[in-house]
């Protein structure tokens, strides 16, 4: 096409293209393909996710090598973000010494990479995931990791899937959960909410099962609530992340867990408002109480009000009549 952003574009495919035969055929990639089949990686999935390897420093830098010798433009080497510039303007490449997760746009082509470090130990100078800057083609508050798959699959199975990390929508890709999607490590954007919210109606928010995971889930919630979007929230056995899930259960446990472990996102708060409280002193329980009858205040449907309600009555041996009433006092103010 015409685009003036189709050399980047063009270079991103080359650069995926060298960083998989790196991983797949070389032995420089050997330690990187033992890492992820460690992790549980097949080739399938290394394919299907085209994932590469970035080798670590040498003599010469693997991709300023490969592209100065095809004659690629300086200009469009530097704008691509594929690369640092030291104070004399020469090239070298951003990525080395990590495996490569392509971050593609909607239609399917490379715009950006990933990098993970193959140890454990990150540094200040070294994060465990290092991601491609800012070009004319990544954007990365628009961007969401595999939504040119997880579109397709969101079209059969009626929902997209948000995860927190690359490995997890790998994992879930493997099995069989295909509608998964990740932000880009920085946190959930609203313009990634506009994304979802034109690609699907329903949106089940899977992210670790750690203190961040919750407190992230509620972040995402709170900037969803807005859209027409129908949100579920899955929340994994505790220190668990999906990939983690799988790879300690099986593939088939969890598709099962994902389908069956959903919840509303009122069920989610009820939970979430509980974090931190002694519901043993009473002030505190009280204080539970009145902000969870808030949550349940904002429910428009009274059959969903009224399930939320006799369990609030049960758990804390509260009259359903007094609750109700309460919910029917928020619900006027707040209208
Ligand atoms: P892994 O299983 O490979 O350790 P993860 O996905 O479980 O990775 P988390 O620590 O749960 O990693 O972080 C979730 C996501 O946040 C990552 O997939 C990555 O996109 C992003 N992320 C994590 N650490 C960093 C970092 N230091 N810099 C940039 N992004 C990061
Ligand atoms: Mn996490
Ligand atoms: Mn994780
Ligand atoms: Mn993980």
């Amino acid at each position: 096409s015409a685009s003036p952003n189709t050399p980047l574009y063009r270079l991103h495919e080359e650069a995926s293209r060298l960083y998989h035969h790196v991983l797949v055929n070389t032995v420089a990639g050997q330690p990187a393909l033992n890492y992820l089949t460690k992790r549980g990686m097949s080739r399938e999935l290394i394919g299907q996710f085209n994932l590469g390897f970035a080798p670590a420093r040498g003599e010469e830098d693997l991709l300023v090598k490969y592209f100065t010798q095809k004659g690629i433009d300086y200009q469009l080497m530097r704008a691509s973000g594929l690369f640092t510039e030291d104070q004399t303007g020469q090239l070298h490449d951003r990525f080395f010494d990590r495996v490569i997760y392509p971050i593609k746009n909607a239609n399917g082509q490379p715009i950006a990479f990933s990098g993970r470090l193959l140890t454990k130990k990150a540094t200040e100078n070294a994060p465990k995931y290092l991601n491609s800057p800012e070009t004319p083609i990544f954007n990365k508050r628009r961007t969401l990791f595999n939504l040119d798959q997880a579109k397709k699959a969101a079209r059969k199975e009626g929902h997209l899937t948000l995860f927190e990390g690359f490995m997890d929508v790998i994992s879930a890709f493997g099995a069989g959960v295909r509608s998964g999607i990740a932000s880009m490590g920085t946190s959930f954007t609203d313009e990634q909410v506009a994304v979802i919210a034109r690609t699907t109606d329903k949106l089940t928010i899977c992210y670790d099962g750690d203190a961040a995971g919750q407190n992230a889930i509620n972040r995402a919630l709170t900037m969803l609530a807005a859209s027409r979007l129908t949100l579920r929230v899955v929340q994994l056995p505790a220190g668990m992340d999906p990939d983690e899930y799988v790879q300690a259960n099986g593939q088939a446990k969890f598709q099962e867990y994902l389908a069956h472990a959903e919840e509303t996102p009122t069920a989610f708060r009820l939970h979430f408002l509980k974090q931190g409280l002694n519901l043993a002193n009473q002030s505190e329980l009280l204080h539970y109480v009145e902000a969870a009858l808030r949550e349940v205040a904002k429910v428009t449907d009274p059959v969903e009000r009224d399930l939320y309600i006799q369990q609030l009555a049960k758990d804390y041996h509260l009259n359903p009549a007094t609750l109700t009433g309460q919910v029917q006092e928020l619900a006027a103010t707040a209208a």
